[in-house]
């Protein structure tokens, strides 16, 4: 075991939220070390550092974690993959699509809104949209956000986004116009990418090139902590930031507080680093599952699991989606990030009200390739595999050919983001039989949907249709995943959920696990419910508004 000198802090996972809470502490002048389980880039060379090879990147997901978890989907059996597409070197999200919505006022407080549906586990944040608002605000303009258009719901805000919006693209103008002829509110969404670059700054302006989702982007024109906040905080000096180096453990003193965390080097050495106060950004489940393998005499449950919470309540959004072919016009979907034109009509409730069976629902966002991202290689490649195929075309030979070489430049897509309602019974646990690359249990996922998800994903994928249908697609196919669809958009909150019973919840509103004054839960993890919007701004925001409490803990 290799020991180091305690440090102030120790932040495990530097991506979205270890990032920001690493960043705020160096400022603050504490003594700071980043351990992170990839490897560390250098955003000076983004152009080599994030090269474009499609295969490399849509089809075999090079910027994710490889490792298998287990997952048990309804009463199914326990299957091993690499379900989770989850983040991996210093930065977290290289290769996200870059969607920075803001959550709603609604959102946090689904239980006061619509009750406690049975056999779920809504509950309230025990924060409002208003506490998080200077948060938010803050960490668009960290993210440099460039602008989304109004629309009826959107949530109050106090300042101009930071940056102009992203032009329009042509789909975006053929979905829009559609769904204004169907009554309803299209506008454009909030980008985590720069419009307007500063000359000589380390961020060069989007130039659509379409290398965006699944890709890191070689301008540093999508935001990641990699390029906006941990530049300025290495160069302070107070942060040491350890790549290659992956935690195991949370060890405990003799009176079972938290005094240091165990990690692996790239060479399977062990380490341990003592720290005052440590805090878990691994990514929502990771945190639940470096909890659960921090067993000791005090605690033989796992770190703050006396009560049986820790990886409970896992939402992983509803996700589905549609794509239409439009035989007589050349779309060239690939081009562009994936950010088009968004439709709030059918979340927060608003169908539910008008007579739907189920009580919050999803957004709608449209105009980029069924894939996301990438050209024709991986589009052949998706269909027929898990990319659905029209009635009539054949899976394989000739027939597959000439339907791909036809619809890949006449194709768009539709896709449908899903609050899904949280359940105790849906939670990460270890697995009792297969290992991860450390040598510890792998991550095991057991969920199954409410039915109020089901009526959801049924209804969204007739508005998504519908969608197309009014756009001009001449063919329209669409799918529901047979799985908790946003596992594969890494989309996974919950499993450290915060409240203020213990009995009910992990970590208080600032993350701090419940029983302990020095082990912080950051991220999705500590979500109670999942709203329909994408998680990273409100992740951001949240590690910004626990960032002084985390100092002052370790100050
Ligand atoms: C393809 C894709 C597209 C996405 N697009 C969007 C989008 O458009 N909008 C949006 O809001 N969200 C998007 N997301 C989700 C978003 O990336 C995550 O929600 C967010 O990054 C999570 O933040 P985090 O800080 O909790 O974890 P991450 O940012 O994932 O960071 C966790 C870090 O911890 C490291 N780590 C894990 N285990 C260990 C360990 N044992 N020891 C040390 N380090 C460890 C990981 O390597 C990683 O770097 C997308 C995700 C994917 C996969
Ligand atoms: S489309 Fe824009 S944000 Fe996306 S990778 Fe290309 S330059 Fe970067």
């Amino acid at each position: 075991m290799i020991p180091h000198a305690p440090v102030d802090l120790c932040v495990v996972g530097l991506g979205a939220a270890g990032g920001t809470i690493a960043s705020e502490a160096a400022h603050a002048g504490l003594s700071v070390v980043g351990l992170e389980a990839g490897p560390d880039h250098d955003p000076t060379r983004a152009a080599e550092e994030f090269d474009t090879d499609e295969v490399a990147h849509v089809v075999d997901l090079k910027l994710q974690w490889a490792e298998p978890e287990v997952l048990v989907f309804e009463d199914g059996p326990p299957i091993p993959f690499p379900w989770l597409a989850r983040n991996i070197g210093v930065g977290g999200p290289h290769h996200w699509s870059g969607f920075s919505f803001r959550f709603h006022p609604s959102d946090f407080r689904v239980a006061s809104e619509c009750g406690v549906p049975d056999g779920s586990s809504v509950a309230d944040w025990p924060i409002s949209y208003e506490d998080l608002e200077p948060f938010y605000e803050s960490a668009e303009a960290m993210f440099e956000v460039s602008a989304g258009t109004t629309h009826p719901w959107e949530p109050e805000r106090h300042a101009p986004y930071p940056q102009p919006p992203l032009p329009d693209s042509g789909r975006a103008r053929m979905l829009t116009d559609a769904a204004r002829r169907l009554g309803w509110n299209p506008y454009r969404p909030p980008a985590g990418v720069l419009t307007r670059a500063e000359p000589g700054g380390l961020r060069q302006a989007c130039n659509l090139c379409g290398h965006c989702t699944h890709f890191g982007c070689t301008r540093n024109a999508k935001a990641s902590t990699l390029v906006t906040v941990l530049p300025a905080a290495r160069a302070t000096g107070h942060l040491d930031v350890r790549a290659r180096s992956r935690a195991t453990e949370v060890v405990v003193d003799g009176t079972g507080r938290p005094r240091a965390v165990h990690y692996l080097d790239a060479d399977g050495e062990e380490h341990v680093q003592p720290a005052k106060v440590i805090v878990l950004a691994t990514n929502a489940p990771y945190v639940a599952k470096l909890m659960l393998q921090s067993r000791s005499d005090h605690h033989p449950r796992g770190l703050g699991n006396e009560h049986d919470q820790v990886g409970r309540h896992a939402t992983f959004h509803t996700s589905m989606y549609a794509y239409g072919v439009f035989d007589d016009l050349l779309l060239h979907a690939e081009r562009g990030p994936a950010l088009h034109v968004a439709i709030d009509d059918f979340s927060e409730g608003r169908p539910y009200a008008a007579g739907a069976p189920f009580r919050r629902g999803a957004q709608l966002t449209g105009g980029m390739p069924a894939t996301f991202a990438g050209g024709p290689l991986s589009f052949a490649l998706a269909l027929g595999d898990w990319l659905p195929l029209p009635d009539g075309v054949p899976g394989y030979g000739e027939g597959l050919l000439e339907f791909a070489a036809h619809a890949f430049a006449r194709h768009m897509a539709v896709f449908c983001l899903g609050e899904d309602l949280p359940r105790a019974e849906n939670r990460v646990t270890l697995d009792p039989h297969l290992v991860d690359g450390s040598g510890r249990p792998a991550l095991r996922i057991e969920y199954a949907h409410h039915p109020e998800d089901r009526a959801q994903i049924a209804y969204m994928l007739e508005r998504a249709e519908l969608w197309l249908r009014e756009a001009g697609a001449d063919t329209v196919v669409s799918a529901a995943p047979p799985i908790p669809g946003g596992i594969r958009a890494g989309h996974a909150h919950g499993t450290t959920r915060m409240g203020t019973d213990p009995h009910t919840s992990v970590t208080d509103d600032m993350g701090r696990v419940h029983g302990f004054d020095n082990l912080f839960s950051a991220g999705a993890g500590t979500f109670v419910t999942s709203s329909a919007f994408n998680p990273c701004l409100t992740i951001v925001a949240l590690a910004l508004r626990s960032a002084p409490a985390i100092i002052a803990a370790a100050s």
